[in-house]
């Protein structure tokens, strides 16, 4: 039947949040919220004013099966990303809707949407995980072109035809709509920047990255053009079927939630393809802070479990990195990952190192000589920052902000503490009181070497620590070593000995 015809408030009201309950219980966002929304509900607008002039030849567009993976997905919510999808794409390229019940607690969740025009439902009979649930709608659908969604988004007005005209331009083309936020407790649409993209620290947790001012500037003139982007958040995107099974689907020995993203974003740019953030195509998803569902295994084990395997297969020895800054990670085991190697074989991938230079120079990454890397924290979110100072200048403590700049150190095995080629250094010697300043390193200074012992940061060979109990009035300075709280810090990346 036609999604008007579809007995929208029986399908909705049936599981309707009772009196008393929590809103946010089952789905850990407002789902009354959502249940009193229209599942054809206006959304505003929110793109670029060019976009708008655009215009596509339909009949050149390739077809594409839309697959929504659930698990214990709230009804309202899935009706509406069904309906999204079937009300505001040209008709001839959406093939069919597949929706893979990810072992949801009621088959019928699902199932009644089955009757609607398109939707087909493929139920597991037990949970597999949102990589091979995807995998399987991926093996069942029909169209040249696979567009995964998440379960409770809402796509805008001509979200699919500038994804589908990239894809037939340049079928290695990964690309996503730009991510509008849909507000988890009152539900209100709200536009999403256009200046973001997808991206990692070595923790190798997906975070937005801001586009650099100078690149803002350059996309003015054309602010309708495909932002590249090292990661993507992995939810939502449109990809050539072919160029999905031969780049190797998804990684199935992964499962629940978390990583695939890492991996199919680090195996599609090393092994010949791109990803692109197409700013014209524009989709809600509802945010949340927490998962709903039960983790097989423990969401930590399983989350790092599943980014292991990523790693191991295409990191190289970069990975080395990763296990710096998580230590934990090294004692998940990963099982066993041969298949997902012969893939890097079989497509003559490049290595991690062409991706770090090419398409992620804004990472860091620590010199060779490096001991430890990154920020110098104390506490909980007090780090030393340069604070823009030079040449004979003081340092002192800011809010961390985790994006490098002044906040970027190294400490190497001449036992300096680097920030570029400026170094810490004792002031005025092994004394208390004495100022901690930026001097050109030089690796006979005795006064620019420290040790880090316990928490501390030691000048060798002293009883002299870096601490911050003056900062305010002489940024940093050496004080007797006595163990208190402005002497503990902790490099982000604290151990990479070799
Ligand atoms: N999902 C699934 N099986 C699972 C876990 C998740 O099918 O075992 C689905 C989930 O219903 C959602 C998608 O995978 O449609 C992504 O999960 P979620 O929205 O929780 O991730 P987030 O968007 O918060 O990263
Ligand atoms: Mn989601």
């Amino acid at each position: 039947i036609p999604w008007r015809d579809f007995d929208e408030s029986s399908y909705i009201s049936a599981t309707a949040i009772h009196h008393g309950e929590d809103k946010y219980k089952r789905n850990k966002f407002n789902q009354q919220a959502s249940d009193k929304l229209k599942c054809d509900r206006p959304v505003p607008d929110t793109r670029n004013g060019l976009c708008s002039s655009n215009s596509w030849d339909l009949s050149k567009l390739p077809a594409t099966s839309v697959i929504v993976t659930f698990h214990n997905e709230a009804r309202s919510t899935l009706l509406r990303t069904v309906v999204s999808v079937l009300n505001r794409s040209p008709p001839s390229l959406v093939r069919e809707i597949i929706l893979v019940d990810d072992f949801s607690d009621n088959a019928e969740d699902g199932q009644l949407l089955a009757q609607i025009e398109k939707v087909r439902v493929l139920r597991n009979n037990q949970r597999e995980g949102l990589m091979r649930s995807r995998i399987r709608g991926a093996d069942a659908a029909a169209a040249p072109v696979l567009t995964f969604l998440d379960s409770h988004v809402e796509c805008n007005k001509n979200w699919l035809e500038p994804l589908l005209q990239r894809i037939a331009d340049d079928r290695t083309a990964v690309v996503c709509p730009i991510i509008d936020v849909i507000n988890m407790d009152n539900f209100e649409y709200i536009g999403a920047s256009a200046d973001l993209r997808g991206g990692f620290d070595w923790n190798l947790v997906f975070k937005w990255d801001y586009m650099s001012s100078e690149e803002r500037r350059s996309r003015a003139g054309n602010p309708t053009a495909p932002i590249s982007t090292p990661m993507i958040a992995g939810g939502l995107f449109s990809m050539d079927k072919s160029y999905f099974n031969q780049l190797g689907k998804y990684d199935t020995a992964m499962d629940v939630w978390g990583g695939e993203n890492l991996e199919i974003s680090f195996r599609v740019w090393q092994c010949g393809g791109r990803l692109e953030i197409i700013p014209c195509s524009r989709v809600g998803h509802v945010f949340r802070k927490q998962h709903p569902y039960t983790f097989p295994g423990g969401s930590g084990n399983v989350f790092t479990r599943n980014t292991r395997r990523a790693a191991e297969v295409w990191m190289d020895d970069y990975k080395e990195y990763y296990y710096a800054a998580v230590p934990s990670a090294k004692l998940i085991p990963f099982g066993n990952i041969e298949n997902r190697l012969q893939i890097r074989v079989r497509n003559q991938c490049k290595p991690f190192k062409w991706y770090l230079e090419n398409v992620y120079p804004e990472l860091r990454v620590p010199s060779k000589e490096s001991v430890a890397f990154g920020s110098i924290k104390q506490g909980v979110n007090k780090c030393i920052d340069t604070l823009g100072h030079v040449q004979e200048g003081s340092i002192g403590l800011y809010e961390c902000h985790d994006s490098g700049g002044n906040q970027e150190f190294s400490m190497n095995k001449e036992m300096q503490i680097r920030h570029q080629d400026l170094c810490f250094t004792a002031g005025e010697g092994a004394r208390e009181g004495s100022i901690i300043k930026l001097r050109h390193c030089d690796e006979n200074n005795t006064m620019q070497k420290f040790e880090q012992s316990k928490s501390q940061l030691r000048l060798y060979q002293s009883s002299y620590c870096i601490d911050s109990r003056h900062e305010r009035d002489m940024g940093l300075i050496l004080s007797k070593c006595d163990h208190s709280r402005s002497q503990q810090w902790r490099f982000s990346m604290g151990d990479l000995t070799h």
